[in-house]
């Protein structure tokens, strides 16, 4: 069974005009559907009904993550990231959001160039958004496994820069763990450390102590991985960031996933063993509480991290 079209909003952005979805083209000798040239970003934005607000999840840090992406390929974005926090925003009115939203700004080589090459190509670049799909958060915990396809290596492309052509290993990943009953995969690094699951990161807690995967450890560094061990430090707790074994996976007291779609979710089961008591942790469960405040909009530690769409009315 194929899964019907993910629903997107009437009105993109693209190469700075607003059009609708429908008019918007992109043809299929583009270079990037052969070859996955350009970057991307995936942007949360949280609806408050109590506020009637739609809050942005640090757009900024997106664009400014999405212009080193750029710059990781050698390419640059047309606007500064400002601007385009600006135009998200307009993006956003002109389609009358007002319930949660997943922004999808795309940098690609959209030149109908055959050669397999980053250089004297067309660029496209735009911003289309969708209401959130539902089934992305797995409130009861997700059950993992660890994949048997490697996190791509720093050798063969920039893992730093969110790479459109980077997905397919993850796709395998993830299609994997489903197949097998799961709902995700935890991918190693080259070397058999653990480096991050197919779209968010990890974070294990042994004792009273955090840890994440070192940023060299061929992760994406997540901007919702940054703002967890500010949560985290918050706490007064310890987060180190370095080299995670795949067997503390199995010895750890609690554990959790987090990025822009998932958010903080815990997980509680690897490769068929139980993550701690096997349900989400206390430590977790207040971490999640703390983010989802911060993503309303509600959080008085964390008002900077959000930019909401409508203002004062
Ligand atoms: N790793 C990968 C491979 C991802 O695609 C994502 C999602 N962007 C993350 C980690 C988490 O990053 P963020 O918190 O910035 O969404």
């Amino acid at each position: 069974m194929t899964e019907a079209p993910t629903p997107s909003f009437d009105v993109v952005f693209v190469d700075g005009a607003f059009v609708e979805a429908d008019d918007a083209r992109l043809s299929i000798k583009a270079n990037a559907v052969s070859y996955g040239t350009g970057t991307f970003e995936g942007i949360r934005a949280t609806w408050n009904e109590a506020h009637r607000e739609l809050y942005l999840l640090e757009p900024l840090a997106h664009y400014e993550r999405m212009s080193r992406s750029a710059n990781a390929l050698g390419l640059t974005l047309p606007l500064a990231p400002e601007e385009l926090v600006a135009q998200t925003i307009e993006l956003l009115r002109r389609n009358d959001a007002r319930q949660d939203v997943y922004v999808r700004p795309i940098l690609l080589l959209s030149g109908e160039v055959l050669p397999v090459r980053m250089h004297d190509i067309e660029t496209s670049f735009s911003i289309a958004a969708s209401p959130f799909p539902s089934g992305y958060i797995n409130t009861e915990g997700i059950r993992a496994f660890v994949s048997t396809w490697r996190r791509t290596p720093d050798s063969t492309l920039p893992v730093r820069a969110k790479i459109i052509g980077s997905y397919v290993g993850p796709a395998l990943a993830k299609s994997e763990a489903i197949n097998a009953g799961l709902d995700e995969a935890i991918l190693l690094t080259v070397d058999g450390s653990v480096a991050e699951a197919t779209t968010s990161n990890v974070f294990i807690r042994r004792g009273d102590r955090w840890a994440t995967p070192a940023a060299t450890d061929d992760i994406l560094e997540g901007i919702t991985r940054r703002q967890a061990m500010a949560l985290i430090a918050e706490r007064g707790e310890p987060v180190e960031e370095r080299t995670v074994d795949r067997s503390e996976l199995y010895v750890c007291d609690e554990a959790f996933l987090c990025g822009t779609a998932v958010q903080i979710s815990p997980l509680v089961e690897v490769d068929r063993r139980p993550v701690g008591p096997g349900v989400a942790g206390q430590a977790t469960l207040g971490l999640i509480d703390a983010f989802g405040s911060a993503a309303r909009g509600e959080s008085e530690a964390h008002p900077g991290w959000v930019v909401p769409v409508w203002g004062p009315q």
